[in-house]
């Protein structure tokens, strides 16, 4: 066995191996080797952290805390992954084989921001005004029957499960709400991606997250994140990741009737108008496409581009993509990494092959580069003349695989872009912006960007239609996501005999 750091879980303020000893190598997919070895949770495990965020939700401190308090530890926390940035970076880019750019210069400030952000929303809740609504004849006394206000309170216990394309930072889209509203949680990292959370957990711990409240599991999803959806001391389930796991999800959930949160695949179309500035356009396809070499949900994975645009546009894209430097993930000088395992890569491929054999045409890329002996790397890859009904343009290959197919009227560039079960992300691209926000009305999807694909803001929600998902991450509608709502009355009127009681018996 190589010797490489052998990582603990965070249960009830305590690092633990697994009940059962086992633990689990984490392999870099860039050199195949392995650098850590981290806990490998079962059933026990996870039964442990769900009683330890039971009792600090039902007998602790933090759903009791001030919002100002809260805040107070949230920003402490944000102030803490500011300063330890730079290694977090590092250890996400050899977990997932993402850039050393992308995670320094976008996933951690995004991380922080976040954290901020809720800081700050945990201050903010809102609702109704408290107001006399009840009516029911108390109007002719020139008063109210009855005082109605929300309390806005935590849901409880909730289980976050995420994905390995951005481990961390998805963990904070819902860590960070969770927490602010006074939640309780357990959390999943997925399979191959532990490392950067268990590190966030000792951050908590250092920012004076009590203990208890926030917990991480590392294990297997179909044991682990199982027994997190079907637990009946669970509260809410958060998760992102496949439609097919959503549907799980889904279904475990229904044992207590928990409170499901869940974002999912998509498959996101990029609409090309006739009056578009072709290189903005061709620049967004190949930055959307391939960044975090095309493991995003949000990724441009189709375009629908004008006919008399069609020919340019593919060139550029074309000339572009060729311009991605392959290679090793931390060298500030590398475009694209490797995708995150040999099994995604294998179905990158099978995605590839499967365009060839439906009928596109590979214009670019498709193999794997000749000069990366090691790890798990594909080109960016191109085809044009994809049939709507293949594959490529129906399924999410989640990896660096782009078609392009062109389109003479509007209404078939908007029919083709919301033929999939999918409606997460898409944007469009035009010169009119009458024109654009037309089309951004009629495409079926959580976000829509104009002139622009791939922009996320803490203020604004993200979150899928359809097949991929519901409830929102991020803004404020996801912190409301994470909060349940009370409606508490108070008797204004004083009397035993109530002015409506007699609909019930008696007269008026
Ligand atoms: P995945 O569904 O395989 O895994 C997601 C998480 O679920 C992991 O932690 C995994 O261990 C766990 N899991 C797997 N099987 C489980 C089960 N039976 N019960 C409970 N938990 C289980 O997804 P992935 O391959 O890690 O991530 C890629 C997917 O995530 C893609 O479909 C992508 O589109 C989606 N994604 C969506 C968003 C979004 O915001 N909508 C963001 C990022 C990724």
């Amino acid at each position: 066995m190589t010797s490489v750091p052998l990582y603990k879980m965070f249960i009830d303020g305590k690092w633990v191996g697994a009940d059962s000893g086992e633990t689990f190598e984490v392999i870099n997919p860039a050199n195949e080797r392995p650098i850590a070895r981290v806990p490998k949770g079962g059933k026990s495990d996870v039964k442990k952290a769900i009683d330890a965020a039971r009792n600090a939700f039902d007998k602790g401190e933090w759903p009791h805390m001030t919002p100002a308090e809260r805040t107070a530890v949230l920003w402490r926390l944000a102030d803490l992954v500011e300063k330890d940035a730079p290694n977090i970076a590092r250890l996400e880019s050899m977990d997932v084989g993402k850039t050393i750019k992308y995670a320094r210069d976008s996933d951690l400030p995004f991380i922080v921001d976040n954290l901020r952000f809720f800081a700050g929303a945990a201050r903010a809740m809102e609702g109704k005004a408290a107001y006399e609504y009840a009516d029911f004849h108390a109007k002719r006394e020139h008063k109210g029957m009855g005082l109605s206000f929300i309390r806005r309170e935590p849901i409880g216990v909730v289980g976050a499960i995420v994905p390995w394309n951005y481990p961390l930072y998805i963990a904070v889209w819902k860590i960070a709400p969770a927490l602010a509203a006074g939640n309780t949680m357990v959390i999943k990292p997925a399979t191959h991606t532990p490392l950067t959370t268990l590190r966030f957990a000792e951050l908590c711990e250092k920012a004076g997250v009590p203990k208890g409240v926030l917990n991480v599991v590392t294990g297997p999803g179909e044991l682990v994140g199982a027994e997190l959806a079907s637990s009946h001391k669970v509260d809410m389930i958060a998760m992102t990741g496949d439609t097919s796991t959503g549907r799980k999800i889904m279904e475990y959930a229904s044992s207590n009737v928990k409170n499901v949160h869940l974002e999912l695949g998509g498959k996101a179309p990029m609409v090309v108008l006739q009056d578009a500035d072709v290189d903005a356009a061709a620049e967004g396809a190949v930055v959307g496409a391939f960044w975090n070499t095309g493991q995003d949900c949000t990724a441009v994975t189709r375009v629908y581009v004008h006919e008399k645009l069609y020919d340019k546009f593919t060139k550029l894209v074309v000339e572009k993509a060729k311009k991605f430097r392959i290679g090793d993930p931390l060298s500030p000088s590398t475009d694209m990494g490797p995708l995150i395992s040999e099994r995604q890569r294998e179905r990158v491929e099978d995605y590839i092959a499967s365009g060839i054999k439906q009928g596109a045409k590979l214009v670019y890329g498709g193999k794997r580069p000749a000069h990366m002996k090691k790890g798990f790397y594909i080109e960016p890859t191109i085809f044009t003349n994809a049939p709507q009904h293949s594959k490529i343009c129906q399924e999410e290959i989640f990896g660096p695989v782009l078609t392009i197919n062109k389109f003479k009227t509007v209404d078939e560039a908007v029919a083709s872009a919301n033929d999939v079960m999918y409606g997460l992300a898409s944007s469009v691209w035009g010169s009119d912006i009458r024109a654009c926000l037309e089309v951004a009305k009629r495409l079926d999807f959580g976000t829509v960007w104009i002139n622009e694909h791939g922009v996320l803001v803490s203020e604004m929600p993200h979150g899928g239609f359809k097949q991929s998902g519901f409830g929102k991450d991020l803004s404020m509608y996801s912190f409301e996501a994470y909060t349940r709502l009370k409606h508490v009355y108070v008797d204004m009127t004083g009397r035993a005999r109530k002015p409506w009681h007699y609909v019930v018996y008696g007269e008026q």
